[in-house]
């Protein structure tokens, strides 16, 4: 009898076995349906025992095999079996954040691509003549000589019934492509002539195809790291391997598609929260059978099964949303690394402001440093200056010099942008006469005004409520907004510059579906125009008209106990002033502080991101944090304040005594303490190695999930935390 270990997307720790009776045969991978209590669920098989082995005649059967062929490969079970382990997080939930909705229910992959319509040999020969009763039908047919085309689109520009119509007379037919690997074609155009420092970096890259090696590529803003990315692909293209490039927000910036698309004469496909679940599905089986050269997406695309991995992009590698927050709390950027170890191919992960992490690596010898020191276009950098708040009479909230300046750009017929990092009106309401604040009931945070909605708003736990006309401590009606938001900043700019068009990008005047890119489209359009935005504005745009960058406010950001505070505001103001100046024209970048002192702004000011990132580096080795050591985080949620507290505390009896040299730090209350009703507490654990960190968690798992206390809370370990 073989028995079969099976991964199953539930949210415990333990493995399921079962046998599996003949004539029933499985291969690792492939999935299969069986009994789970008193329901059936598909599973992955994960493990298969030698025949031999010991079956107990307790274990329940396997009902059903659904695959004939592996559905994950053996290398993609192999990064899946790392991450749980890595992480500590149950395989079953693992292998639901990497198998699409489709999968996870037993569906089978399609066989066929979408279906396409093209003329029949009668189809060809007709002629206009023939369609003299039906201006639709001819309509059709005009669209069709141009060669096949998908179904889809067809459908966007004529009836069903037209299509039954011409192929009822069999002028028409319809066709499926199967799924196969993609045709290798030569690419669309050839792309810019390298610089000197591109062309060095490319040869770097290309010299390493067929084997591990994790690249990271700091390039300043405006450097070419797309045209380096696409010039490493091409040669890849040529010899029909594929390319997956991981991107953190991929709706943000279209562009990045369109110029991949543009470049390559091979399919390029998208891989994101937008898509339903039968495109999910057949994305994946792009990827899989190797009909896709290229796939653009978000972190979770890492996941994706491909049939020949030549190389492994990820943009922006500092980016936060490259590391899932909740849940499974893994980070696509080192798993990319790993999954580049597996698939023994290049990674090269790119930043004009790379972590700390990575830049520790590559300074370990880890990963392979390349650097592009001046942008591709021979455009300086542009200027930073520090505007000193306290020397400044201000309107709105913007120092009168800045408005000048803004007023000179305009002129000139070039676009300015603001950036004020909070979204609604105002961040909390205030009563002047007893200092009422509007608090959320459920957290302990403001709840922000929104004035257009005409809404309180928390962002921490979504709560809605009415604005209150009136105090509602003392009656009074002397209301006011504390903290000003982009929806303020827009509302103000608008008359003081009258004259110009305003757009404002944040995630609240984006909501509406096809907004984003409306508003993207009227930057593009040219002409001078004012950009009020949140960190949406730091995501990787090129709006070559923008010549002026005014950062509003970042005061309080300056003085954040998470140690990581500095680091990443330093990656938000150089990502947001690498906005400027990134066509012909020289840009500058005007940063308004009470705190012109400030040891990080004056080292951005006069040396850069980079002096910066190394200078943080040496602090970090000196006070004993991350990367020179190795983090990881316990939280928990509860009901009652203090049962948070107790089970940490409890983690840290056991952990003392079990392994006294890793240390720990807590418990502690999280900085947000209260959310959405439940008490925060955390317990930081950090150690020189992380091995033996590794192997105390495990058995800190183990213990904790037998205590009875563990069922009045919730908690999580977070690895590598980046949000502390
Ligand atoms: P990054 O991704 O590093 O911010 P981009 O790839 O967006 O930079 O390039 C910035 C600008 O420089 C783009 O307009 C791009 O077309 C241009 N560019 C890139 N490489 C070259 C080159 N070798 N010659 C001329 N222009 C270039
Ligand atoms: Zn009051
Ligand atoms: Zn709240």
């Amino acid at each position: 009898m073989t028995v079969i270990r099976v991964a199953l997307p539930v949210p415990l720790r333990q493995s399921f076995d079962y046998q599996l009776p003949p004539p029933l045969q499985v291969q690792i991978g492939c999935r299969v349906k069986v009994p789970f209590g008193k329901r059936e669920l598909v599973g992955v098989v994960w493990h298969i025992q030698p025949d031999d082995a010991f079956a107990s005649d307790a274990l329940k059967s396997v009902l059903h095999v659904v695959d004939e062929a592996p559905v994950l490969s053996e290398r993609l079970c192999q990064l899946l079996s790392f991450a749980a382990d890595y992480y500590h997080h149950p395989l079953g939930e693992v292998l639901i954040a990497a198998l699409p909705a489709l999968l996870r229910e037993g569906k089978p992959l399609p066989d066929c691509q979408s279906r396409y319509y093209e003329l029949t040999e009668d189809g060809q020969s007709a002629s206009e003549a023939d369609f003299k009763r039906s201006a639709r039908q001819l309509a059709l047919w005009q669209h069709l000589i141009q060669g096949p085309i998908d179904e889809k689109a067809l459908l966007q520009q004529h009836e069903r019934t037209t299509l039954n119509q011409l192929l009822n007379k069999a002028l028409i037919r319809c066709q499926q492509k199967p799924f196969a690997p993609y045709t290798p074609a030569a690419d669309h155009n050839t792309g810019l002539k390298l610089t000197t420092d591109q062309a060095l970096v490319v040869s770097r890259i290309v010299q390493s195809q067929g084997q591990f090696q994790p690249f990271l590529l700091e390039g300043i803003t405006g450097s070419g790291k797309t045209e380096v990315y696409l010039q490493s692909i091409s040669p890849l293209l040529a010899k029909g391997q594929q390319v997956l490039v991981l991107v953190p927000e991929i709706g943000l910036t279209p562009q990045t598609l369109a110029r991949f698309a543009n470049r390559f004469a091979v399919p390029v496909l998208s891989w994101h929260s937008g898509l339903t679940d039968t495109e999910r599905l057949n994305c994946w089986q792009h990827a899989a059978t190797g009909s896709a050269a290229i796939v653009i997406g978000t972190r979770s695309a890492l996941f994706l099964r491909f049939r020949k991995l030549g190389l492994i992009i990820v943009d922006e590698e500092h980016d936060s949303s490259l590391k899932q927050q909740d849940g499974f709390r893994y980070h696509a950027r080192d798993l990319a690394v790993k999954r580049a170890a597996l698939e023994t191919c290049p990674v090269i992960l790119g930043s004009a402001t790379p972590s700390l992490e990575s830049l520790y690596n590559s300074l370990q010898g880890r990963f392979q440093l390349l650097t592009l020191s001046s942008r591709a276009t021979g455009q300086q950098l542009p200027k930073l200056e520090l505007i000193n708040l306290q020397q400044q009479t201000m309107r709105y909230g913007l120092a009168e010099q800045c408005i000048q300046r803004i007023h000179h750009t305009l002129k000139q017929g070039f676009q300015v942008m603001l950036f004020l990092n909070r979204r609604g009106y105002a961040s909390a309401l205030t009563c002047q006469e007893c200092g009422w604040l509007s608090d959320c009931h459920r957290c302990d945070a403001s709840m922000t005004w929104h004035k257009q909605s005409r809404q309180l708003i928390c962002h921490h736990c979504g709560a809605i409520r009415p604005v209150p006309k009136q105090c509602g401590n003392c009656g009074s009606t002397r209301l006011v907004a504390l903290g000003q938001g982009t929806e303020q900043l827009e509302e103000q700019l608008q008359p003081l510059f009258a004259d110009y068009p305003l757009v404002r990008l944040d995630r609240d005047s984006t909501r509406r579906k096809g907004s984003l890119d409306q508003a993207l489209q009227q930057i593009a359009a040219g002409g001078p125009q004012l950009i009020v935005g949140t960190q949406m504005l730091a995501k990787g745009h090129h709006f070559p008209l923008v010549t002026l960058v005014v950062i509003v406010d970042v005061d309080g950001a300056l003085y954040s106990s998470d140690f990581r505070a500095p680091e990443q505001l330093a990656q938000l103001i150089t990502q947001v002033s690498g906005r400027a100046g990134r066509a012909q024209h020289a840009g500058s970048v005007l940063l308004q502080t009470r705190y012109p002192e400030h040891s990080m702004l004056q080292d951005i000011l006069h040396n850069g991101y980079d002096s910066f990132a190394r200078l943080a580096l040496e602090e970090r080795q000196q006070t004993l944090l991350p990367p020179y050591l190795s983090l990881a985080l316990f939280r928990t949620e509860s009901l009652q304040d203090d049962v948070g507290q107790q089970w940490l505390q409890q983690l840290v009896e056991l952990a003392q005594k079990l392994a006294p040299e890793i240390q720990l730090l807590g418990p502690i209350r999280a900085p947000l303490e209260r959310k959405a009703g439940k008490y925060r507490w955390q317990l930081h654990c950090y150690a020189k190695q992380r091995r033996p960190l590794h192997q105390l968690l495990q058995q800190l798992i183990i213990e904790a999930e037998r205590w009875p206390l563990s069922r009045k809370l919730r908690w999580q370990l977070d690895v590598d935390p980046i949000d502390l």
